[in-house]
């Protein structure tokens, strides 16, 4: 088996591990293994923005950044890591300006900013502009500068090297076992630090803006490592999804003013969230939508409703809300800025819909979006291994598949690319600094076995179940049960039809019996990381008896702080979730109800 060696190993080449990437390298050898070209990570699909409390258009402090972090957490997030994110964040931005992203800009060149759902002004409750944007391809552009400046600090990528195993040795991690898909050999990683940055798990559920690389890998191999996965039932559902297909309609639209509208043509988030209406945070407009269609008002009766960011009625709103631009004249949008500043939005909704957003609305439903739980870490991305916050020498996790917790139970809006930015900076300087004062641990004698067997039992298994019908059903049970609104029957049954289709698992068989580019074989393992992610989400969720942010249960209807303001730790071992829970760093801002 071949072995490489390199002082840090990063596992994922999206935002966050490109990010990390540079700092490393500029400090210890670095190698980035990816199971996708770099470029083609999910990062390159985010549209809306990046928030940063730059006050180009308007007043803007960091700590009104970090209060609405906070508020839109549910009072879950980490309030030390989430000052230190949003204190940070006008920095990285500018860093990010000068590597050289194209933003959009202000008339005096300055960075262009939008509002988005949950950042306001603290003084009037009103949104805010923070969010940096490059038209509605800000992720794409951050994914390509970032590759850029790694090309030119020649990093080492592997590329379509798919990460199967964590190796350790004297409780340090040691490096990692990667399967080569042009190939189907497994090759030894030899490293003194392993940073994860392998993104989310979206792929659990039925709806969803995920691609399809979000399998979760991440936090699946460090579970069968022992590493037990912070806050798993906390899943964000954003509120405006293709309807069926839900391929994302950024929050920027609502930015740009568009409103969610209702069988009646009415705008209903008034209701919902008085002052900011259709911006506020995504676990209350998505319930508020869920509740709306339950009342029999999604569009004709059926399970969506309408985005509308016509000229016309994105004109009417703003006047009736007495929107005003920054020079304090009445807010006013052509068709013409709506196609500059929303162009990708608008050939999707051709393109899947042969729907035109700049004359007819677009037909949206909530759609599963990001993971808030995930691989325990400090704010210097050290990964914690139990509840008492003991660290792994050399692991570190950064990005959607890291919990720090900066998201609590919801992430606001704009705040993913900032963390992945910030925190993947922070791993590559820590892993770095780490290996400096550090010797490479001794293999263990057995580093391949695991997933020697692994693979042999997948090739060899002749049994009769097809992989996709086992995803199918769990992807159908995870929506139904485990979704936007919960309760106690439906987890419990959601938990028991997982396990079952994990005992179906054991007999599913693979179709390609070769080694070069087996994707069917690949597919197949990730599916096992599937399943073993919606049993912790399952079984973390049916333990939590109240409602907090993305966790709305019909039959616990209020928030229990005294009970429940804690987060969950939860180990997978043979069939069983062993939770237990640690409390939240609370430092300037007392838990209060949410109101927007
Ligand atoms: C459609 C969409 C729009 C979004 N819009 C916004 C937005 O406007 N603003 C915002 O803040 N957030 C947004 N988000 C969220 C945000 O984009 C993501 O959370 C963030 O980009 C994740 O970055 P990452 O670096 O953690 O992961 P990714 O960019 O997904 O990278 C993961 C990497 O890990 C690699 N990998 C995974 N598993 C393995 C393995 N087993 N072995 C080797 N490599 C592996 C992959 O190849 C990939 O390179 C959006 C998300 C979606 C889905």
């Amino acid at each position: 088996m071949k072995t490489h060696q390199y002082e840090v190993l990063i596992i994922g080449g999206g935002g966050a591990g490109l990010m990390a990437a540079i700092y490393a390298s500029k400090g210890a050898s670095t190698a980035v293994l990816s199971k996708l070209y770099p470029t083609r990570s999910h990062t390159g699909a985010a549209q809306g923005g990046v928030g940063a409390a730059l006050g180009n258009a308007e007043e803007d402090r960091p700590d009104w950044h970090t209060y609405d972090t906070v508020k839109g957490s549910d009072y879950l997030g980490d309030q030390d890591a989430i000052k230190f994110m949003c204190d940070v964040a006008p920095e990285v931005v500018y860093e990010l300006e000068h590597m050289g992203l194209p933003f959009s800009r202000n008339p005096d060149g300055t960075i262009a900013q939008r509002p988005f759902g949950g950042h306001t002004n603290n003084n009037t409750g009103k949104p805010v502009t923070r969010a940096c944007y490059a038209a509605d391809r800000t992720g794409h552009m951050i994914l390509q500068t970032l590759y850029q400046q790694c090309v030119k600090n020649k990093v080492t990528f592997f590329d379509e090297y798919h990460v199967v195993d964590l190796i350790t040795a004297n409780g340090s991690a040691a490096g990692v076992i990667a399967l080569e898909l042009a190939t189907g050999e497994l090759h030894i990683f030899h490293g003194k630090t392993v940073i994860f940055a392998t993104g989310g798990h979206g792929r659990v559920w039925e709806v969803t803006s995920n691609a399809y690389a979000y399998t979760g890998d991440g936090v699946a191999i460090t579970l069968r490592r022992g590493i037990p996965a912070e806050d798993m039932e906390f899943f964000q559902f954003h509120p405006t999804g293709i309807y069926r297909m839900g391929i994302l309609i950024t929050e920027g639209v609502r930015g740009e003013g568009g409103v969610l509208l209702n069988n009646k043509g009415e705008r209903f988030m008034d209701r919902y969230a008085p002052t900011v209406k259709d911006l506020a945070s995504r676990d209350v407009v998505s319930r508020a939508m869920y509740l709306e269609m339950q009342d029999g008002l999604g569009i004709n009766g059926n399970r969506y409703l309408y985005l509308d960011v016509t000229p016309e009625t994105v004109n009417k709103y703003a006047a009736l809300d007495g929107r005003t631009r920054p020079d304090g004249s009445a807010f006013r949008i052509t068709a013409e800025e709506i196609l500059s500043k929303l162009p990708d939005i608008i050939d999707f909704c051709h393109t899947y819909l042969g729907v035109d957003p700049v004359t007819q609305p677009m037909p949206v439903q909530p759609t599963a979006h990001y993971a808030m739980g995930g691989i325990p870490t400090n704010a210097r991305t050290e990964v914690f291994i139990d509840e008492k916050d003991t660290i792994m020498p050399g692991l570190y996790a950064a990005g959607e598949v890291a919990c720090v917790s900066v998201h609590g139970a919801n992430r606001l809006g704009t705040n993913s690319l900032l963390d992945i930015v910030v925190f993947g900076k922070e791993a590559g300087l820590r892993a770095a600094e780490f290996s400096r004062g550090a010797s490479f641990q001794p293999l263990p004698e057995d580093a391949a076995d695991f997933s020697c067997e692994q693979f042999d039992r997948l090739r060899n298994g002749s049994g009769k179940e097809k992989a996709a019908d086992i995803a199918k059903e769990m992807k159908e049970v995870m929506n139904d049960h485990v979704g936007v609104f919960r309760v106690e029957d439906g987890m419990a049954m959601a938990l028991d039809k997982v396990r079952e289709l994990k005992e179906r698992y054991k007999e599913v068989r693979v179709g390609d019996q070769g080694d070069v580019y087996n994707t069917d074989l690949l597919n197949i393992w990730e599916l096992s990381n599937l399943l073993d992610l919606a049993e912790v989400t399952a079984a973390s969720a049916l333990a939590r008896k109240e409602s907090r942010g993305a966790h709305a249960r019909d039959d616990y209807q209020e928030r229990d702080d005294k009970k429940w303001m804690k987060h969950t730790m939860a180990w997978l071992e043979d069939n069983e979730v062993e939770l237990k829970y640690k409390p939240v760093t609370i430092t300037d801002y007392k838990p209060k109800k949410r109101v927007y």
